[in-house]
């Protein structure tokens, strides 16, 4: 290896997330790493002959982004499905439904998804539009948060869903009145449908994390946390990891959350043993164990303390769902921290908040302080007692700042549901930080948008941005003193992530001896008005000094 740098950026402005959270004008790679940070002048004797020189023209580079809950599998098979990702209402819903269907005849199911709940009453579609689209096809579509489907008779026939079909204990099926079921599987009744459905083949399946990558590259993300890695559902994502590792095309680097099956208990450990023994490849390691404890508040499947409001503001006595039952939660959990292995929590409301501490409390008790990171994702709903546990329990708090604003959901199907004072509770991130709590952040992807800078907009502004609701809605800003500043935000999405991922040694700043993962944002954020984050954009995506996105400034 010469003494000359492989590469090197100058005239720039380089924020490098180190500890003094110091800034740069130019950076040397050399092997893949940093080789040096500083001035101009400090990396001109590191260009040599055969350096690349990248003037940055008072761009922005960056520590590469790390999502610490994302889906890119799905989310990359569904960009080549029916995908109603982006679009807003129930007409254009089902235009495109009907547009794919007759693109595609021969497939036999309409599959993909992301619809919002806020395009229909209630929040739940009905079957007879499709019916009237599709009368003999089935159709079998998630919505965008995933946590509901969207059928038709057809499905419905098929699974033999009829009024006589009782309710799964982990989900619901909305039902018109007769009793019959109108159109939407919530949480577990999904399952009713979504098993009769074909898999997709490993080939789809490979080339969803293939599409899913370059998409998250695109957006600057060079490392992630998959939030489901199953080897035994229908959608078996973990034989694409390995096969991507094995043809050496993953160039990002994964740490996988191996699925809880909430239907087993304990047994099933040894099974997460012998896998993460088994299956670490090239980039990807599956080192987390991701437990999901209760669903979502639009559907009230997220768990509460105290029972959810109805429509009149009137106490009821549904407190959600606890997929997992605290007694056996705690015993998992325990050991899982003594086998080394990370939890990482789907944990919504507050009583799953709660849940999921108290079970980092049973293995911290049990084993003593491990550096295992267990994190929490989503917090939507945290009690104010809990806030400072995260901390006293070393407890990452995984935020999912894109949701934390007014929009119809949040409006109509939540607030008034939680009620006072509960929903001033919701995505308290600044009082995390405050509280002195690790914060990382990731997308949820395909649930919402994987663009970094749209979740750390929102973080800072607590406001969506502009042109993401229909007809541009004017809100206020939700909850402002829990608004983040950018340098906080920056740092959750890069060091906050690569501490969840156990990546902070070699990633998640820009400092000497670190992998050259990096991103070249268009312009200084610090300098750009804070309600104009989201409009910046990503224009080059590097791995240990390789590209893996250019935009056209860059190609
Ligand atoms: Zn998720």
């Amino acid at each position: 290896m010469s003494d000359f740098a492989d590469l090197a950026f100058v005239n720039g402005v380089v924020y490098t997330v180190d500890a003094g959270r110091s800034r740069a004008r130019a950076v040397a790679v050399r092997g893949g790493r940093i080789a040096a940070v500083g001035e101009d002048a400090d990396v001109r004797e590191l260009i040599g002959p055969a350096t690349e020189v990248i003037d940055l023209e008072g761009r922005m580079l960056l520590p590469g982004f790390q999502d610490a809950h994302v889906h890119p599998v799905s989310g990359g098979l569904d960009m080549a499905r029916c995908d109603l990702y982006e679009l807003r209402t129930a007409e254009s819903y089902l235009r495109a439904i009907r547009e794919y269907a007759d693109a595609h005849p021969q497939r036999e199911w309409v599959l993909g998804g992301g619809w919002s709940m806020d395009a229909f009453p209630g929040g739940t579609p009905r079957a007879e539009p499709l019916d009237a689209i599709l009368p003999d096809r089935p159709v079998f579509l998630p919505n965008r948060d995933g946590h509901s489907a969207w059928v038709n008779a057809a499905a419905l026939a098929i699974a033999g869903v009829t009024r006589d079909t009782p309710d799964p204990a982990d989900g619901r099926i909305e039902r018109d009145d007769a009793g019959g079921p109108s159109g939407t599987l919530h949480e577990g009744a999904m399952a009713l449908v979504g098993l009769k459905t074909p898999a997709p083949t490993p080939d789809e399946m490979f080339e969803g994390l293939r599409e899913g990558q370059e998409h998250l590259h695109s957006l600057g993300i060079t490392a992630w946390q998959d939030a489901i890695v199953d080897p035994g559902s229908y959608e078996n994502n973990l034989g694409a990891y390995l096969r991507a590792g094995d043809e050496e095309v993953l160039t990002a680097r994964v740490v996988g959350a191996l699925w809880w099956d909430r239907h087993r208990g304990l047994e099933q450990i040894d099974e997460l043993v012998e896998l993460r023994a088994t299956a670490g490849v090239g980039r990807f390691a599956p080192t987390s164990v991701k437990i999901m404890l209760d669903g979502v508040c639009e559907n009230f499947t997220a768990a509460v303390l105290d029972p959810y409001l109805d429509a009149d503001g009137e106490t009821t006595t549904n407190r959600g769902i606890s997929f997992v039952e605290p007694a056996l939660l705690n015993e998992a959990v325990t050991r899982l921290d003594a086998l080394a292995f990370q939890v990482h929590f789907h944990s919504l409301a507050d009583r799953a908040v709660r849940e999921a501490l108290d079970a980092i409390e049973a293995a911290l008790r049990a084993n003593g302080p491990k550096d295992l990171r267990h994190h929490l994702a989503h917090i939507q709903v945290v009690h104010p007692d809990d806030v400072p546990r995260f901390r006293e329990l070393r407890a990452v708090a995984n935020a999912q700042p894109l949701w934390a604003a007014h929009e119809e959901q949040m409006d109509e199907l939540t607030i008034p549901f939680l009620g006072e004072p509960r929903w001033r509770w919701q995505y308290p991130f600044a009082s995390l930080v405050r509280a002195g709590v690790t914060l990382a952040m990731g997308s949820d992807w395909a649930v919402s948008s994987a663009n970094p800078l749209e979740e750390i907009h929102v973080a800072v502004n607590r406001v969506l941005p502009p042109g993401s609701e229909a007809g541009d809605v004017e809100h206020d800003a939700f909850l402002p003193d829990e608004r983040l500043d950018l340098a906080t935000s920056i740092a959750a999405f890069t060091i906050g992530s690569a501490y969840v991922n156990h990546l902070d040694h070699v990633t998640g700043s820009i400092e000497p001896g670190k992998l050259a993962d990096l991103v070249v944002v268009d312009r200084d954020l610090f300098a750009s008005p804070s309600n104009e984050i989201a409009l910046a954009t990503v224009e080059l995506t590097m791995v240990e000094g390789e590209r893996v996105f250019a935009g056209a400034a860059f190609s």
